[in-house]
C-alpha cells in the first residue's frame, strides 16, 4: 500500500517536472553596440569580468549568435523584438512592420499595459513599444519608460529598479546605450570604461532579479547586442562584416541549463519565439526559431567538446543517426578505424570516432538514457564508443573467456590510460581475437577483466 502510494506520487512529481515551466516573467537587456571582440570574443574577458565570471556559470552562452539583418540599433531592436527582420529608419520615426512580443503578449494572455516596459536609455527607441501591423499595434503596445539622462546606463538602471519594484513587469526590455555612444565619441579607453559599467550593471540587475521575492527562481535574463561594430574600425558600425554581425547572447533563467556554451549558429530573430515559448504565448509572424539549449528539455544532455580532435562516441539512443545533426558543429567528417581511418555520415552506439571541433563548447544530444550496449571487437586496436554515463572498468565484460584486452586509452589532446569510459567519449583498446564487449553500467558486475 505504502508503497503504492509512493509510486504515485514519484508519477505525479514527475509529470509536474514534465509540464512545468517555471519562468514567469522575462527581462532582456541589450547592451548597444558592444563588439564581439570586447566581450566573448576577448580571451581575457577583461572588459565584462561579471558577465563572464559571475552570470555565466548560471546559464548557457551563445558564441555564433548574429545579426543577419540591419546593424543598426532601431533595426536590431526591431528584429529581437518582433522575431524577423527589420530594416526600419534609425531615427526614431519609423514603426516596426510586424508584431512586437508585446502586442503578441499582450492580446493572447490578456496582459495589461504595465505587465509589459520598455525602459530605455535612448528616446528614439520608444518605437519599440508596438508596430504598425493592423491586427496589433498601439492599442496592444508596451509601457515606454525614458530615462531623463540619455545613454548615462546608470540612470537606466535606476528606471529599471523603480519600474520593477513598482509594477514587477512580466516581459521588459532595456537599452543601456552608453557603450554604443561612447564608441562613436571616440576614445578607446571611453569605449571600454562604458562597457565595463553596462557589466555591473547587468550584474546589478540580476542580483536585484534574484533578491525581489516576486521575481526570484521565476525570472529569465536575455543579455544580448542590438549590434556590433565595424571590425576594422570601432568608432562605427552598420554594414555586414563580421564585427557588426556577431554579437552575444547569454540566458539565465530557472528553465535554461547551468553552465552550457552553445556554438551553433543562431539569430537574433530566434529571441521571440524562444521568449515567447517560457512565458506561454505564440510569436505567429516570427520567423525565427526557438532556441532548443535555452530550455532544459527531458531526455536532453549537454556534452563539452574541447577545441582540436576528440575522440567521441554517441552517448544516447537518438532519433537520428545522421553525423552532421547529431553533431551539427563538427568542423571535420567522423572517422571509424578499421585497419584505416573511414569517413562516416551515418553513426551507431558502441562505435568510437574522431571528429574536430572549433573552440569550446557543449554539444546538445536529445535522446533515451544508454546505460547499457553490446560492442563487436576485432582482433587488433578497435575504436570503441560507451554509454551516457561513466562506466567503470568493472562493469565491462567479454564475450568468452579467451578473450583478453589491452588497457583502454583516451584522448584528452594527449593519449592516456583511462580508468574510466566518459559519456561521449570513444577509446582505444586492443583485443587477441574479436568477440563482443558488454558494457553494463546499471548493475556492477565486480567481474575481473581478463588482462
Ligand atoms: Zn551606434
Ligand atoms: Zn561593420
Amino acid at each position: 500500500m505504502k508503497k503504492i502510494f509512493l509510486t504515485a506520487c514519484i508519477l505525479l512529481l514527475l509529470r509536474g517536472v514534465l509540464l512545468s515551466q517555471s519562468t514567469q516573467n522575462v527581462v532582456i537587456v541589450v547592451i548597444d553596440g558592444a563588439r564581439y571582440t570586447e566581450t566573448f570574443g576577448d580571451p581575457a574577458h577583461q572588459y565584462i569580468p561579471n558577465i563572464w565570471n559571475q552570470l555565466k556559470p548560471l546559464g548557457t552562452i551563445y558564441t555564433s549568435f548574429y545579426n543577419d539583418g540591419i546593424t543598426q540599433t532601431n533595426s536590431g531592436h526591431a528584429s529581437i523584438l518582433t522575431g524577423t527582420w527589420q530594416s526600419i529608419l534609425n531615427d526614431g520615426s519609423e514603426l516596426p512592420h510586424k508584431p512586437t512580443i508585446f502586442e503578441y503578449h499582450r492580446k493572447e494572455r490578456n496582459s495589461p499595459a504595465a505587465e509589459n516596459y520598455v525602459v530605455l536609455g535612448k528616446t528614439k527607441l520608444d518605437i519599440l513599444s508596438h508596430s504598425d501591423h493592423p491586427d496589433y499595434g498601439a492599442s496592444y503596445g508596451a509601457t515606454v519608460d525614458t530615462t531623463n539622462f540619455q545613454y548615462d546606463d546608470v540612470y537606466t538602471l535606476e528606471n529599471v529598479k523603480d519600474v520593477i519594484a513598482t509594477y514587477h513587469p512580466r516581459l521588459m526590455i532595456t537599452n543601456l546605450a552608453g557603450t554604443d555612444r561612447a564608441g562613436h565619441d571616440g576614445p578607446w579607453l571611453n569605449y571600454i570604461t562604458k562597457l565595463q559599467r553596462a557589466d555591473s550593471i547587468v550584474n546589478a540587475l540580476w542580483n536585484l532579479i534574484q533578491t525581489d521575492q516576486s521575481y526570484k527562481d521565476k525570472t529569465t535574463l536575455i543579455v544580448t547586442n542590438d549590434h556590433g561594430r565595424h571590425t576594422t574600425d570601432f568608432r562605427s558600425h552598420g554594414d555586414g562584416c563580421d564585427g557588426c554581425r556577431h554579437i552575444t547572447m547569454l540566458i539565465i533563467g530557472p528553465d535554461t541549463p547551468i553552465d552550457k556554451i552553445d556554438s551553433t549558429r543562431q539569430t537574433q530573430i530566434d529571441i521571440a519565439p524562444s521568449l515567447a515559448q517560457l512565458l506561454k504565448f505564440h510569436t505567429l509572424l516570427a520567423t525565427g526559431t526557438i532556441i532548443p539549449s535555452a530550455f532544459i528539455i527531458p531526455g536532453m544532455e549537454a556534452y563539452r567538446m574541447e577545441q582540436g580532435w576528440n575522440l567521441i562516441s554517441i552517448p544516447r539512443q537518438t532519433s537520428t543517426k545522421d553525423k552532421a545533426l547529431l553533431f551539427p558543429t563538427a568542423i571535420s567528417p567522423a572517422f571509424i578505424y578499421n585497419g584505416s581511418y573511414v569517413e562516416k555520415e551515418t553513426l551507431e552506439t558502441g562505435v568510437g570516432y574522431w571528429m574536430k571541433f572549433g573552440p569550446e563548447h557543449d554539444l546538445f544530444i536529445t535522446g533515451y538514457d544508454l546505460h547499457a550496449d553490446t560492442i563487436n571487437i576485432e582482433e587488433g586496436w578497435n575504436l570503441v564508443g560507451t554509454l551516457g554515463v561513466p562506466v567503470s572498468l568493472n562493469n565491462i565484460s567479454v564475450s568468452t573467456p579467451d578473450i583478453t584486452l589491452s588497457d583502454f586509452f583516451g584522448f584528452n589532446g594527449n593519449y592516456y590510460t583511462a580508468d574510466t569510459l566518459l559519456p561521449c567519449r570513444g577509446y582505444w583498446v586492443k583485443a587477441n581475437r574479436s568477440g563482443q564487449l558488454f558494457l553494463d553500467a546499471s548493475t556492477p558486475l565486480n567481474r575481473e577483466l581478463n588482462k
